[in-house]
């Protein structure tokens, strides 16, 4: 077949783009991936127990579009996401995020409403107009001891870096309730694909004019001629790191099998003060799976291996802004598009990734008329 466009990574953005292009704009499409799977770090597989587990880490997918959800439902049927996290203290497991039940055990309160523990943390809080970084951002909201305990070991095992030395977003992400909600996110849609991530996305490149190929590093076919590529790739490898390497953390997972139906209460559980792995995880919560073993990861934070999370500082920051600028003059002249995690070098939910690249079929949809 010859191809239209060429797209690198087979992850949920090139997933989502070869589907568009094909069916809408009827392009014929080979998409390449250097692992030897698709689905990107959304991929689940069957461990050796026979537990489905989450290769690149608990994928908890949830947003609040419902347009979303209905273009992702021609592709799965959905269970419903059950995602609890609990968070290790000394020797009980609190509520995380934070909320009434956390702050009620921690500080053995007995607190009814949410107007009551709004005025105790208010007194708690720490005021500083304007956080500028994560430690700032989390005294100010909830005070010294909940900082200490639930963010703080938990901060530096994840990121080796002090709170302080963190942008606000870092742990601005997490929500604080006064309420007794226990759910890990707030978003409308908390769903988990039937048959898991890696089903959904076969099923959406399941089309006569898209071909992909494991196993094929961009490397190998840079000097072919394609009239358009889609790159979903780390952005400082497409230019040679010319300006540097982009630094990310990751993560290394360590697996355990247990001949038990469960052995956590709920699916993760963080520890910020325990161990040097920050989390584990025992995904059946979610899956739901029926099998009588059970398989724990625990993640290890590292330096090395697979690039999981952008490490957001004014170094790495400025790196990225000059690959911009570049990745802008190869759009223009040679129609190629950056777009994703590795190639925006930007943390996003798998939601927003593919709302992303949604967006990006409709520019590429405009320019082609
Ligand atoms: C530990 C962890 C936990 C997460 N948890 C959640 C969660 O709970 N909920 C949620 O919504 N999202 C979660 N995410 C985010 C989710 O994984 C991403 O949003 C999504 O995978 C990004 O899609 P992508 O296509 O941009 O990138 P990726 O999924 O990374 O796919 C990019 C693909 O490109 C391939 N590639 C790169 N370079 C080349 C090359 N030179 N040649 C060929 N192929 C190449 C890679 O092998 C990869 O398969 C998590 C991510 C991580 C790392």
């Amino acid at each position: 077949m010859e191809f239209d466009v060429l797209i690198v990574g087979a992850g949920p953005v090139g997933c989502v783009l070869a589907e568009q292009l094909a069916n809408l704009s009827n392009k014929k499409v080979l998409i390449i991936d250097k692992r030897y799977h698709m689905a990107g770090n959304c991929y689940d597989e069957t461990h050796e127990s026979g537990v489905l587990i989450h290769k690149y880490g608990p994928h908890y997918f949830r947003t609040n579009d419902k347009n979303l959800v209905d273009y992702l439902s021609k592709f799965t049927e959905w269970i419903e996401g059950n995602y609890y996290v609990t968070s290790k203290y000394i020797n009980e497991y609190y509520p995380f995020p934070i909320n009434r039940l956390t702050i009620n055990n921690f500080f053995e309160k007995k607190f009814k409403t949410e107007s009551e523990v709004e005025k105790f943390i208010n007194e708690k809080r720490i005021k500083i107009e304007n956080p500028k970084n994560s430690e700032e951002f989390v005294l100010s909201r909830v005070g010294k001891e909940l900082y200490e305990a639930f963010y703080l070991g938990y901060t530096l095992k994840q990121w080796d870096l002090h709170p302080s030395k963190l942008g606000p977003s870092v742990c601005g992400r997490i929500p604080i309730r006064y309420n007794e909600d226990c759910r890990y996110v707030d978003h409308k849609y908390q769903l988990t694909p039937k048959f898991g991530f890696t089903e959904l996305f076969k099923k959406m490149i399941n089309h006569k004019n898209i071909d992909l190929k494991l196993n094929t590093d961009f490397k190998d076919l840079r000097n072919e001629n394609f009239k358009t590529i889609i790159y979903t790739g780390a952005i400082d490898e497409y230019f040679n790191f010319k300006y540097g390497k982009l630094k990310w953390r990751s993560l290394e997972f360590k697996y355990k099998t247990f001949n038990k139906e469960f052995v956590q209460p709920n699916v993760q559980i963080n520890y910020s003060n325990d161990f040097n792995y920050t989390r584990s995880v025992e995904i059946k919560h979610v899956t739901k799976q029926k099998i009588e073993k059970t398989v724990i990861s625990y993640e290890y934070p590292t330096d090395k291996g697979d690039p999981y999370y952008p490490i957001p500082n004014e170094i790495n920051e400025s790196i990225y802004r000059k690959y911009k600028l570049l990745a802008e003059i190869e759009t223009k002249e040679k129609n190629v598009h950056f777009c994703g995690r590795l190639a925006e070098y930007k943390y996003y939910n798998t939601d927003e990734v593919i709302l992303k690249a949604l967006e990006l079929y409709q520019k590429i949809k405009e320019n082609d008329k």
